[in-house]
């Protein structure tokens, strides 16, 4: 039998693995800029985190997630999300105590058994980031900036911002009341899914596929906000304009995590299809108190590292990474005692900056320069015997085939230039 991935999941390889590092390396600019430190929280956690922080009722906990038990019996699952992890963490180590703000960044795959599908996987990576400690509509603005950020600086400039406001314990009984009354009338007609839902967490049908674009005249979050919500989403969206952040405003979102408050938001991309979310994020005043910590406001945000990759290349991610012949030498080793000489030039060359492989004795020299050409080698240096004498190696040139002798000593130069 030949072994295969997993279902859902995949090897992230050739142009891939690439744009994952120059999405990595964006991010990380991004990341100094805007003060944040890195953190990396365990794969598993207790699955009791899970359930506290990302919701008992939410799809993520009720069917997606990989629990396992360990040796020791304890309950443990892969985690489907970053944020319960940073939370505990900062939890932990009481970087609350550390004087007010806190500004924590992740990268690394999560997990979750959803039915694969283009642009949905079982395994796949996010960039996250958290802010601890500031209240004020000021940290909504820097972070919706922060992904712009990131993303432009990967190149991907096209995207659209989706933003709303989900108020807060004061506000959203009163608004869930009344969405459940719509709900109830429409029962009927909604799928199962949302027929549960609708008792235990009513916000989640306008997010479901099947029944949410159907939902159109059902209450908005943003017609029953509190006095402070509504100012704070309001001093948000000045803040925005008044750098000009364009975004819209999207009264049906809402986010299938249940520890957001106020602000949530979705970073949407053209061209993938159903996948279009890049990434999504929002602030969750009451989490870090209601899992035993301080009263700590925070917001935070997670991109998803395969979609925004998709995005920026499209099918181009599949192809072999094309390789710059310049910069790619190939040492050919002809003759007995030509091994320690080569593998000096191999070494120096690889000092001088270049991309350096070398040949074996054992195979032929011709043999030696098809492995050259399958490498990518622009030219190839061939060490032989009697010209080693002379204190000299051959330089072929793949490109045009010319061919030269030229001094040890010079090589390097040579080469470099
Ligand atoms: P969420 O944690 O659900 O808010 O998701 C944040 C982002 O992660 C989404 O916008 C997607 O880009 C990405 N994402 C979530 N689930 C998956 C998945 N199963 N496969 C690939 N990307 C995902």
């Amino acid at each position: 039998m030949r072994l295969a991935a997993p279902r859902g999941t995949r090897d992230i390889k050739d142009r891939e693995a690439l744009a994952f590092r120059e999405l990595e390396a964006s991010a990380l600019e991004a990341f100094r800029r805007y003060g944040y430190e890195e953190i990396r929280t365990p794969v598993f956690e207790s699955r009791e985190l899970f359930r506290r922080v990302v919701g008992e009722t939410t799809d993520i906990v009720e069917k997606e997630m990989f629990d396992f038990t360990d040796r020791g019996g304890r309950e443990l699952s892969l985690r489907p999300e970053g944020t319960a992890g940073v939370v505990r963490a900062y939890l932990e180590h009481s970087l609350d105590k550390t004087g007010g703000i806190k500004k924590l960044f992740y990268m690394g795959p999560m997990f979750r058994a959803e039915r694969p599908q283009a642009g949905r996987y079982r395994e796949f990576w996010q960039i996250g980031a958290e802010f601890f400690g500031n209240p004020s509509p000021q940290a909504d603005a820097e972070t919706l900036l922060l992904v712009r950020d990131v993303l432009s600086g990967f190149g991907l400039k096209d995207v659209a911002f989706h933003l709303n406001s989900l108020g807060c314990p004061d506000c959203r009984p009163a608004y869930r009341k009344a969405l459940t009354e719509f709900l109830s009338a429409h029962r009927e007609s909604l799928c199962e899914d949302c027929k549960r839902r609708l008792d235990k967490n009513p916000l989640r049908c306008l997010d479901c596929k099947t029944d949410g674009p159907s939902l159109a005249d059902a209450p908005r979050t943003a017609d029953h906000l509190c006095d402070a919500c509504r100012a704070h989403d309001k001093e948000l969206d000045g803040l925005l304009r008044s750098v000009e952040f364009s975004f819209v405003k999207d009264p049906r979102l809402v986010r299938g995590l249940d520890y957001y408050t106020r602000t949530v938001f979705e970073v949407k991309a053209g061209g993938l299809g159903a996948q279009d979310a890049l990434g999504a994020g929002g602030r969750y005043d009451g989490l870090v108190k209601q899992m035993g910590g301080p009263d700590t406001p925070a917001i935070g945000f997670a991109l998803g590292v395969d979609r925004v990759c998709r995005s920026r290349y499209g099918d181009a991610l599949d192809h072999a990474v094309p390789t710059d012949p310049a910069r790619r030498v190939f040492v050919a080793l002809a003759g007995a005692g030509t091994g320690e000489t080569g593998f000096k030039i191999l070494r120096d060359l690889r000092a001088a900056g270049l991309t350096v492989e070398i040949g074996a004795p054992e195979k032929s020299l011709k043999a030696q320069l098809r492995w050259a050409d399958g490498w990518g080698a622009g030219r190839v240096v061939i060490v032989g015997e009697e010209e080693l004498k002379r204190g000299t190696v051959l330089l072929k040139n793949l490109g045009d085939h010319t061919q030269s002798e030229i001094s040890l000593n010079g090589l390097e130069k040579v080469l470099a230039s």
